[in-house]
């Protein structure tokens, strides 16, 4: 009899969205990035899950571009740094870190103002013609807005705790025109842009228009209803426009209201509301990005700031030089606290792929 023959494991590019659902949506290890929406013009997001709108057999950018459908960070981090990253760098691959603040934050920045800053200087100075940043409305729903003035960068400034598809509003912005695209974001969702800008693909449709990635630091992220339904009106009693400020400081999740009353609780109570396609995610601190912007490891109104590559070396120094920012040496407690934290982020990676039988992400 003749040998039974092995099934062969189709490649990425005979992969398609019926791939992605069965690998990515239905064990709900989506991250809701917006990626396959934004590059996908079949895709589009209904119920808060993608949908396909129209068949291709051909095509399989969606599976392509996804970060939870496979992920080399090795191979990717050879392509944009020219080398792998050594086992002591807990924080990734970086040129310098440093404590830095905006010389003039805005009102409702989170830390020193940094990320803002960075993107208005960029803006400012050309490196980029637009910024993809994530505003919210009046009860907290983050929405993604192409930004082409200081002014509207400055108004999204401020951390939203709950998933956004900011990557779908990078559509908008190639659909505008613009040619030098920046974006700040989570980081799933700079390894969605910068897997879409490195990955080896026939199709040429605007990849190159990503000029500038700035990364946030993020240990996890919260599902909006949860959050809201479960933790600021079950728990504290109040409704989303109640809210001036979320905050996660010293191991504590803080609701700060509009009078200025502070309502908090444990982080690691917060678990119930996390999202749960934040499972599979080793990332503390955007590895891919151009430049990273956290709080962890820097006083209060600083930000933790790690440059990555020449694009991102060349717009801290040149925000520096033009005294857009401030900047001090991060404290070797600080610095290790942030280490500590990227390190605990990789191991729980660890634990929850196994439970979520997650394959293809590899650091
Ligand atoms: C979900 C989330 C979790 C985080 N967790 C941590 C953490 O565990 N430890 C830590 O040190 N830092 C964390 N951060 C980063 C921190 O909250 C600040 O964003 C960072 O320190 C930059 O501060 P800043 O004052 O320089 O930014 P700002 O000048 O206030 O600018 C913040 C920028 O973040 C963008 N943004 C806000 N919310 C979102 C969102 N949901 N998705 C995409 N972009 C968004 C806005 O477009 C804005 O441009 C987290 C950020 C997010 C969004």
């Amino acid at each position: 009899m003749a040998a039974k023959e092995k099934y062969a494991e189709p490649t990425f590019l005979e992969c398609g969205f019926g791939e992605l659902e069965h690998k990515v949506i239905n064990p709900e290890i989506c991250c809701h990035c917006g990626t396959c929406e934004a590059f996908c013009p079949r895709i589009e997001q209904k119920e808060n899950r993608p949908r396909l709108t129209d068949y291709d057999p051909l095509c399989g950018l969606c599976f392509a571009y996804c970060p939870r459908t496979f992920l080399d960070m090795g191979e990717i981090e050879g392509k944009l740094f020219g080398r792998a990253r050594a086992e002591d760098e807990a924080l990734g691959i970086s040129r310098k870190t440093a404590a830095a603040q905006a010389k003039a934050a805005a009102a409702c920045a989170q830390d020193g103002g940094v990320a803002t800053a960075l993107l208005v200087h960029a803006l400012e100075s050309g490196m980029i013609d637009c910024a993809v940043v994530t505003g919210r409305d009046e009860e907290w729903r983050p929405t993604a807005r192409v930004a082409t003035t200081p002014e509207e960068i400055v108004s999204a400034a401020g951390t939203k705790y709950t998933i956004s598809n900011s990557v779908f509003a990078v559509k908008e912005a190639m659909e505008r025109g613009f040619e030098k695209i920046g974006f700040v974001g989570t980081p799933c969702q700079i390894q969605a842009l910068r897997k879409v800008q490195l990955l080896e693909e026939p199709y040429e449709f605007g990849q190159k228009k990503i000029a500038l990635l700035v990364g946030l630091f993020c240990m996890e992220n919260f599902d909006y209803d949860l959050l809201m339904e479960g933790l600021v009106k079950g728990r504290f009693g109040l409704t989303p426009k109640d809210v001036a400020r979320f905050e996660i400081k010293k191991g504590m999740f803080r609701v700060i209201d509009k009078g200025g009353k502070a309502h908090e609780m444990k982080i690691e109570e917060t678990e119930m509301y996390t999202f749960k396609g934040c499972g599979p995610c080793f990332d503390f601190t955007s590895e891919l990005a151009d430049v990273s912007v956290g709080s962890v490891g820097s006083p209060d109104g600083w930000s933790t700031v790690l440059t990555r590559t020449d694009i991102g070396e060349r717009l801290y120094s040149s925000a520096l030089a033009a005294g857009a920012l401030q900047e001090k040496a991060i404290s070797e407690k600080g610095l290790a606290l942030a280490k500590r934290l990227a390190t605990n982020k990789a191991k729980r990676f660890l634990d929850k792929s196994k439970e979520m039988n997650v394959s293809g992400i590899s650091r």
